[in-house]
């Protein structure tokens, strides 16, 4: 891949500009994979199985190339609009950033996000004979044939709600991070009318949490044996939901391209 490659991509007008930014990286059950640059790129850079292992060093070595491209892109378009990236203080900049981030980490918002990724691997940590249980249940009733019930659809179901949880635990998180910091940064001047980035971000964790809001509720109907502490997350996961609505209170009503534009039903 090179950088003609990656142009003459962002060029294709069946790309949705900038879905990546708010979506929730859970690329094999989007919608929109035929329509996302980063899906493109990554299927393309990634193509060899190697090159998906973390610990191989082709995995390494492609990334390297990915970040080497994206410097020199980042030059050459310095260069186009007369940026001297020599003459920025970069040090004062990173220094600032990471200020604004350290303060971000402690706003409540992401701190009850953190605590939250915790309390599911306390919870999933304290389960493992319950899921033992469940499958020997699912097992007895295949074995049965017991009429009404269907075993695999009940798994498939239960599977499908610790996918859920386990896939937005941190992702929460860190889109909330982003979000926090990107509301310390402030808006630059005279983007004033522009969609905040943070009401985006803000949004696809109020989006992660409704969704895992629903699925810990759907595994309070499984283990009714655990209702009560299943309970206690969910009053949690529904405290930071709200507080989240108060910080960013245009969130919702965000646009984010593709999944929330007209542009989605084409
Ligand atoms: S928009 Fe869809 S395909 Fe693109 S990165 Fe996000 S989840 Fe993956």
């Amino acid at each position: 891949m090179d950088k003609q490659y990656i142009k003459k991509l962002a060029e294709n007008p069946n790309l949705i500009p900038g879905i990546y930014n708010y979506c929730d990286r859970w690329c094999e059950r989007c919608p929109f994979t035929s329509r996302c640059m980063n899906f493109a790129l990554s299927e393309e850079q990634f193509a060899d199985p190697q090159t998906h292992d973390i610990n191989n060093e082709a995995f390494w070595e492609k990334l390297s190339e990915i970040f080497q491209l994206a410097l020199e892109m980042v030059k050459e378009t310095a260069q186009e609009q007369g940026i001297d990236l020599d003459s920025l203080d970069l040090q004062q900049a990173a220094d600032e950033r990471e200020t604004i981030r350290s303060s971000a980490k402690n706003h409540e918002c992401p701190c009850a996000a953190k605590a939250y990724g915790q309390m599911v691997n306390n919870w999933f940590d304290s389960a493992n004979e319950l899921f033992e249980e469940k499958a020997d249940d699912l097992g007895l009733q295949v074995r049965l044939e017991l009429p009404g019930f269907d075993p695999a659809e009940e798994a498939d179901n239960l599977k499908n709600f610790v996918d859920i949880i386990r896939w937005y635990q941190h992702f929460i998180y860190v889109k909330l991070i982003r979000a926090v910091q990107g509301n310390l940064e402030g808006t630059p001047q005279g983007l004033d009318e522009f969609p905040k980035d943070s009401d985006g971000s803000a949004k696809v964790a109020l989006i992660a949490i409704d969704r895992s809001i629903a699925a810990w509720g759907q595994m309070r109907e499984h283990f009714p044996q655990r209702r009560d502490d299943i309970l206690d997350v969910l009053v949690h996961l529904d405290r930071l939901r709200r507080k989240t609505e108060a910080v960013f209170p245009d969130a919702r009503a965000f646009v984010r391209p593709g999944f929330d534009s007209p542009d989605k039903h084409r």
